[in-house]
């Protein structure tokens, strides 16, 4: 593997290359949507593209190659609601690299406008498929942020489920400004190609959109509680609710205490309809 030079100077998270964009990004080739339109679909303003799994195991490749920061955020109705009350939320996720739908919400509501996203694309599924690759490649991962201990544990259970994988660093850390420069610090120090982030959104994203590029690092995602699912201190929804998108209906059960912010769901629901 090429590794690219890490440039604090280039275009970090807050600029876009929408030139890349299209002939880069490889997204499903989706009926119904132009070249163009496979870019992206806007839903209550806010854009998701239009891209599988395997697009974005290849543009984080395309982006290790290149070097610069580059931001991947996982949209749900949660996070198209907090962007409406959210200023710098809402310009973080314009200015993402990418904007995964991480919501079956989501794909109803691109599915309304008649132009469906080719498949759900959530950040919990998403780190072990990145991880995968990363093993295959040589990507360098570091795991920031859950609670104490459970980045390093997220670290060991991917190695051991896919050998060769380079965890070159895991901290818990917090998502406060005055201990930013530290954490930067030590990420730089790792050279990593991949940061994982999981401070719960918003914070993940906007620590990353502010930070990222000080970073240095040309892959960086929030994963909200995935590392807390790899290591099993939260379970995930079993398969079959999944299967049928009741993955909300689980957490609410399971965490009754987030009742509040999953109001975020029919209140999103309410105002697709409304238009
Ligand atoms: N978290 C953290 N520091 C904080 C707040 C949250 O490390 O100050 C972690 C928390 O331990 C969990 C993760 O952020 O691992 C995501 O939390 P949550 O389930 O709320 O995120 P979601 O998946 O809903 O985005």
């Amino acid at each position: 593997m090429t590794r690219a030079a890490h440039d604090p100077g280039t275009p970090g998270p807050g600029r876009r290359h929408p030139e890349r964009r299209t002939a880069a990004g490889a997204p499903a080739v989706v009926e119904g949507w132009s070249p163009v339109e496979r870019a992206g679909v806007r839903i209550l303003g806010v854009r998701i593209d239009a891209v599988t799994f395997e697009g974005m195991l290849d543009r984080i490749g395309e982006w290790i190659e290149e070097g610069g920061p580059h931001q991947i955020c996982t949209v749900n109705p949660e996070f198209v609601m907090a962007s409406r009350r959210d200023r710098e939320f809402a310009q973080v996720l314009e200015a993402a690299d990418l904007c995964i739908a991480d919501g079956v919400g989501l794909l109803w509501a691109a599915k309304r406008q008649g132009k469906p996203l080719p498949e759900r694309v959530t950040g919990s599924d998403g780190v072990p498929l990145i991880a995968e690759r990363a093993a295959r490649e040589g990507w360098r991962l570091y795991l920031l942020g859950a609670a104490p201990g459970i980045a390093e544990a997220a670290g060991a259970e991917l190695v051991r489920r896919f050998p060769g994988l380079q965890v070159v660093g895991t901290y818990a850390g917090t998502p406060s400004e005055k201990d930013a420069p530290g954490i930067v610090e030590r990420i730089r120090a790792a050279q990593p190609d991949v940061l994982f982030v999981a401070y719960g959104a918003p914070r993940q994203d906007l620590w990353i959109a502010k930070h990222g590029a000080a970073a240095g690092v040309p892959a960086m995602m929030g994963v909200g509680g995935s590392l807390d699912f790899i290591v099993g201190a939260q379970k995930r929804a079993p398969e079959w609710m999944r299967r049928i998108n009741l993955e909300w209906l689980y957490r609410l059960i399971t965490q009754p205490w987030r009742w509040r912010r999953q109001l975020a769901l029919p209140k999103f629901v309410w105002a697709v309809v409304r238009g």
